[in-house]
């Protein structure tokens, strides 16, 4: 499964457009690797409490089938946001996806842009009442206690299922390091107890007796690609990975290079796997009305894709590629064929002021008018950089997501089971149909062995009665 973070339908068209014209075409004509798969459906993506949901009541939704509130993960409405005392009631927890492919007997991996805690990703192994537990202190601020209610961290190394993925490939050291410490590459550690948790996976393994690395930068990943170890720990940032368009290449692998390690790796169990990849930072370019790093970002979930598609076969590999919500930018005017997807609109207002082919309708990136006068963002200095904010009509330090719904694309076996528009909650049920995995495991392997055992029955009768007339003869 592969996500784009924030990745709206919008998204989606202008993204396709910037890659044609990066590839010195015109650029609407062209396609994302995902969109030519031969399913197309639509989620909604509205949670329990909220119109317009998070990133984390949607994991919920797309990884556990169940729709929850606004910031909780892994647990059922019936716990509010904050509210640890309730989410310690077992009957609230919900399993993932990945779950329900581990109790199957087959692999478990997780690769994101993100801090691997970070909402999407924790949502195929935290249960927790509030996204923002990502280490031991946060969980003290909302006055909780730690070790009652553990953080996602702590869950992630220490706790079923995520203590039995394969594979974690990340960003976010920090959440799993004592705030007294800095770490490889000098962020300070955020958590209170003391506790070095990437350390203790380490030690986790290797009391298991099995084989594991942990690394932290592009070279040590290449150096074991070769000879992949059983279980393998990638946090490649103290916080998230960079942005592609600013990272530093030697340090930081791609989100194409991780697609397939892990894919690699998990292919290794004859039963299969389940795999979630995250292109986490679409959403915080948006967040921030950075455009041109978001379709960039949109850009890397592409090639991840195309990567993943080459080395799945379509025969036994479903594929499916959707976002969690969406964001409220806006691809309009009437520009002509080919015109710059990041540039102005060949229209002005009618203020006489130019606008862009792209903005959005809340950010950091309003501009209050100058003397009654819309500013015209072309004169911008830095017009052209990747750090330049899109124009947005009401000003909000934060852009909003949007409530629309998002696309969501699939191939391989049962593909077609994802068209039509539908709960967002419905797509990991349509997975599991298809693995023979989850709540409708008993269903799908009994009907497989009820067939298996008739045909068994219809065979032995034909074998009798061919016996039993030949007796005759
Ligand atoms: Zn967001």
């Amino acid at each position: 499964m592969f996500l784009g973070d924030g990745m709206s339908v919008p998204t989606l068209a202008a993204a396709r457009t910037l890659l044609g014209q990066n590839q010195g075409r015109t650029g609407e004509e062209s396609q994302l690797s995902f969109e030519d798969f031969p399913t197309v459906g639509l989620a909604k993506t509205y949670c329990v409490n909220e119109q317009i949901p998070d990133s984390a009541c949607t994991a919920t939704a797309y990884l556990c089938g169940v729709k929850n509130n606004h910031g909780t993960i892994g647990v059922t409405a019936a716990v509010p946001r904050r509210d640890c005392a309730a989410s310690l009631d077992e009957s609230t927890h919900l399993a993932s996806i990945a779950e329900w492919a581990l109790r199957d007997d087959r692999d478990v991996g997780i690769v994101t842009t993100t801090r691997i805690t970070h909402a999407s990703p924790a949502g195929t192994y935290a249960k927790v009442a509030n996204r923002r537990w990502e280490n031991d202190d946060r969980v003290v601020e909302d006055g909780q206690d730690p070790t009652i209610c553990r953080d996602i961290a702590h869950q992630l190394v220490h706790m079923y299922p995520a203590n039995q993925f394969k594979v974690i490939l990340g960003g976010g050291r920090r959440e799993f390091r004592p705030n007294t410490t800095r770490d490889e590459e000098n962020t300070r550690g955020r958590r209170t107890d003391g506790r070095d948790i990437i350390e203790e996976w380490q030690q986790l393994r290797a009391a298991q007796n099995v084989s594991y690395n942990y690394v932290w930068n592009r070279e040590q990943l290449m150096n074991i690609s070769e000879s992949l170890p059983e279980y393998l720990l990638g946090l490649f940032e103290g916080s998230h990975m960079q942005y592609h368009l600013e990272a530093n290449t030697t340090m930081e692998p791609t989100l194409t290079e991780l697609t397939e390690i892990a894919i690699r790796s998990l292919s290794r169990n004859e039963n299969g796997f389940f795999l979630f990849v995250e292109s986490g930072r679409i959403d915080h370019a948006h967040h921030d009305n950075y455009v041109h790093l978001a379709l960039d970002e949109t850009l890397h979930l592409h090639a991840a894709v195309q990567r993943a598609t080459e080395l799945l076969s379509e025969e036994d590999s479903l594929v499916v590629v959707t976002a969690d919500h969406a964001h409220v930018m806006a691809f309009n005017g009437y520009s002509p064929r080919g015109s710059s997807i990041i540039g102005r609109s060949n229209e002005l207002g009618d203020d006489g002021v130019p606008y862009m082919t792209i903005s959005y309708t809340n950010g950091p990136g309003a501009r209050a008018q100058v003397d009654g006068v819309r500013v015209d963002v072309t004169n911008d200095s830095d017009i052209g950089s990747i750090w330049w904010r899109s124009h947005a009509e009401v000003p909000l330090e934060d852009e909003t997501h949007g409530g629309d719904d998002v696309a969501v694309f699939a191939r391989g076996p049962h593909h077609a089971l994802f068209t039509g528009l539908y709960e967002q909650s419905r797509i990991p049920h349509l997975m599991g149909y298809a693995a023979c995995i989850g709540p409708g495991l008993h269903y799908c392997s009994a009907a497989a062995r009820s067939h298996a055992h008739l045909a068994t029955i219809v065979v032995l009768t034909l074998v009798y009665l061919l016996n039993y007339s030949r007796m005759l003869k």
